[in-house]
């Protein structure tokens, strides 16, 4: 198929405006279908509480200029900046299995923010007011959430993995009602799209074909330029989203990140980490692990998410059908081929991260074993996931916490055998442990203090926190109570959905 040049593409680039803002407006190009025209809810008294600096200078946006009145006026939704044009995006997703129509009940995309760079990048109002979608919804957000968005989002860039950001949270002046009243607040978020699995679900449940051509057409430009003159785009598509999902969910699982909530409208076509609500990270290693309240089975797991990221990939596979091939059963045969490959993807991007983590250089047959059988130790013992790697990474083996267990040492033995028969020295092992390691991520006791520090009105708690986290890789930090675990006091740790 020949590429052909889409009403979708930007005659021209939207100039700069006060503030550095050069908004521009794609996405709201594409077929009615996708989006409705719907501006942010003012609320009653907008008052700063984060502004991401580092992040704003990135998008070319003056931090100085716009951390006043007037711009948390415009974080909170009581006036749009330059050049935006406000809308809910359309979407529908399989939650937890079950399909339904959804949409942005709580967010308003204001536009995309073209960078001195050139990048494109969604802004996104979120918590600021109903939309056509909201269905029994407030349209609003709750500060604590919010806050928590910002800090494991945040915390996830500066681990080196794909995940939206979060540039702006703004206190609103009104409560929202959850199981108590809670201070309001709206996030801005910031993300290569918000384009969604289950934008194309939406797309393929209208069964309006043109439309999804525009929605693939539009998703290859702006995510996957490389394959413009590809000869099937979709099924190009296709392949090129399930090696980057393959690559993201084998991040997550290294660091130990569990979503939480995988529905099919939480996957972003990107390849980025989206929507942070009841996410965590894990302490004493378990595949079953969950702390979502409302995954009452486990379908999201920490030891699931890889089968269930395949799960929604094959979603996304039915929705390219009709554009992979006239006929149904090729189509099939096509698909089929693509997702059968995730797991292989998904396995080798795991196993070379495990590798790093320990320090190994090149591949050898063993080596998933070697792996497999340290995780298991971790299992049966519950070692904590994060500590168990960064003490390797630092470690003096006369140091070793473990030296008194037995099988550990016995592995602890294997391992050195395969590290002295690789070529590169011991520096270089070192550092890659170091690099791969993390020895600070978001301890969920951690992060709520943090944020029951900030909803009695005191940030300097989460900003400590957030300095920590900008620089995960620092081993030489001290700072050891960033580093432990909750103990036996997060066993029953919960998290629930950002309502
Ligand atoms: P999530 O589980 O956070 O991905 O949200 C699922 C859907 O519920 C999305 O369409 C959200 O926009 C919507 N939603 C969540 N919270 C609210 C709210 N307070 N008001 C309106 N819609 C909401
Ligand atoms: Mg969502």
């Amino acid at each position: 198929m020949t590429h052909r040049p889409s009403e979708t593409a930007a005659p021209l680039l939207p100039n700069l405006a006060p503030g550095g803002w050069r908004l521009d407006d794609s996405y709201a190009r594409l077929p009615a279908l996708f989006f409705t025209d719907v501006e942010p809810t003012p609320v009653r008294a907008p008052r700063w509480v984060k502004l991401n600096r580092a992040l704003a200078g990135e998008l070319g946006l003056e931090a100085d200029a716009l951390e006043d009145e007037a711009g948390a006026a415009i974080f909170a939704g009581n006036r749009l900046p330059p050049g935006a044009r406000p809308v809910a995006q359309a979407y529908a997703g399989h939650q937890f299995g079950h399909f339904t129509g959804l949409g942005d009940g709580r967010a308003i995309l204001l536009g995309e923010q073209i960078t001195p760079r050139g990048e494109r990048f969604d802004v996104q109002l979120k918590g600021s007011g109903p939309t056509p979608y909201s269905r029994r919804g407030d349209g609003r957000a709750a500060l604590g959430p919010m806050l928590r968005e910002y800090i494991i989002s945040e915390a996830m860039h500066a681990l080196g993995i794909p995940t939206t950001r979060s540039l702006a949270v703004v206190a609103t002046g009104e409560p929202v009602y959850r199981e108590r009243e809670l201070p309001g607040a709206v996030l801005t978020r910031v993300a290569a799209s918000h384009i969604r699995v289950g934008t194309f679900q939406w797309a393929a449940a209208t069964r309006d074909e043109a439309a999804l051509r525009a929605l693939v057409d539009y998703t290859i430009r702006r995510h996957y330029p490389d394959l413009a003159g590809a000869e099937n785009p979709a099924r190009a598509l296709l392949e090129a989203v399930i090696e980057r999902q393959a690559r993201l969910i084998a991040q997550w699982m290294l660091v130990g990140f569990i979503h939480g909530v995988m529905n099919t409208d939480n996957m972003a076509i990107s390849g980025e980490t989206i929507d942070y609500g009841p996410c965590a990270f894990m302490d004493a290693y378990d595949p079953e692990t969950v702390f979502s309240s409302i995954d009452r089975h486990g379908r999201y797991a920490y030891g699931n998410q890889p089968a269930i990221a395949q799960w929604n990939l094959a979603r996304f596979a039915e929705t390219l059908l009709p554009l992979i091939a006239v006929e149904e059963e090729r189509a099939i045969e096509m698909a089929k081929v693509a997702l059968g490959k995730f797991a292989e993807r998904y396995r080798e991007q795991w196993l070379d991260g495990m590798r790093r983590k320990l320090g190994l250089f090149g591949a050898e047959p063993d080596d998933g074993a070697l792996i497999e059988s340290l995780l298991e130790w971790m299992q049966k013992t519950k070692a904590d996931y994060t500590n168990t790697f960064a003490d390797l990474a630092r470690e003096l083996p006369a140091e070793c916490a473990q030296r008194d267990d037995a099988e550990f040492m016995q592995w602890h033995a294997r391992w050195r055998e395969r590290l002295a028969r690789q070529r590169e020295s011991g520096e270089e092992s070192d550092r890659l442990r170091g690099e791969s390691c993390p020895a600070f991520v978001p301890r969920n006791h951690l992060v709520e203090a943090a944020l029951a520090a900030a909803e009695q009105g005191d940030v300097s708690v989460m900003e400590r926190l957030l300095e920590v986290l900008a620089k995960p890789y620092d081993h030489a930090r001290e700072a050891p109570e960033y580093r432990q675990p909750a103990g036996d006091a997060g066993a029953g740790y919960r998290t629930f959905c950002g309502t």
